[in-house]
């Protein structure tokens, strides 16, 4: 199969020196990626900054904000027969970034938000994607109604869950536990363990998806 996986958090400049990002490290979609790589499928790996090195053999694509994301999933995914979307995108941006260095001056400085654009949301409708496609949720409460909930309605076939409240999980951590909730109704856990045991778990849900196609 060919997968496009993104990872890793956005940056959304707020002037020349600062930006808003997320704790996300990249971890776990890098190591979705190396899972896919080492059983033989393409991979193209589009990703926001991270300190990590991305695994050989695959098709890499850096990435800084929400928006070129967003472009480089649309021009990548549609040559490809599975998608999986572990990146944290930064869901607001700075309306107007600053083109100077914003001086410390009033007491209170009040930045306006908009929305980014909802890459996983768009790949039904806007880019036609009809392949196996896999969200996560990153979620602090109500992980299974939430969970359940981006599942319909971003059209995925698999959404994965994880619970970012807990600290010894999930968030720049080598370990990781889930549940993998199916379009069919189906749910199952994934108990605490490395990355990369996750990583090979998810691929083998693409595959036997693939199987059953
Ligand atoms: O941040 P959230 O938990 O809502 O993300 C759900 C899913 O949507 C994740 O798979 C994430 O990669 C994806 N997403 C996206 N574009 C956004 C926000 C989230 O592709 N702007």
């Amino acid at each position: 199969m060919r997968i496009l996986i993104t990872a890793g958090p956005t940056r959304e400049a707020i002037d020349p020196v600062r930006y808003i990002s997320n704790r996300s490290s990249g971890k776990m979609g890098y190591s979705i990626a190396q899972a896919a790589v080492a059983k033989g499928h393409q991979v193209v790996l589009i990703s926001g900054p991270v300190k990590i090195t991305p695994p050989a053999g695959v098709e890499f694509v850096d990435v800084e904000t929400a928006r070129e994301m967003f472009e480089a999933v649309k021009s990548a995914i549609k040559q490809c027969d599975a998608a999986v979307f572990c990146a944290a995108v930064s869901d607001y941006r700075v309306a107007q970034v600053a083109t100077e260095k914003i001086k410390k001056t009033a007491d209170e400085l009040t930045l306006t938000l908009e929305k980014t654009e909802d890459i996983l949301g768009s790949c039904r409708s806007t880019f036609g994607f009809t392949g196996i496609l896999m969200g996560f949720a990153a979620e602090t409460q109500n992980v299974e109604q939430n969970a359940r909930a981006k599942l319909s309605s971003k059209g995925c076939d698999f959404l994965v869950a994880n619970d970012v409240s807990r600290t010894d999980i999930g968030f720049d951590q080598d370990r990781n536990e889930v549940t993998v909730y199916g379009a069919d109704g189906s749910y199952k856990t994934l108990p605490i363990q490395e990355k990369r045991a996750i990583g090979e778990t998810l691929i083998q849900f693409l595959e036997n998806a693939e199987c059953n196609r």
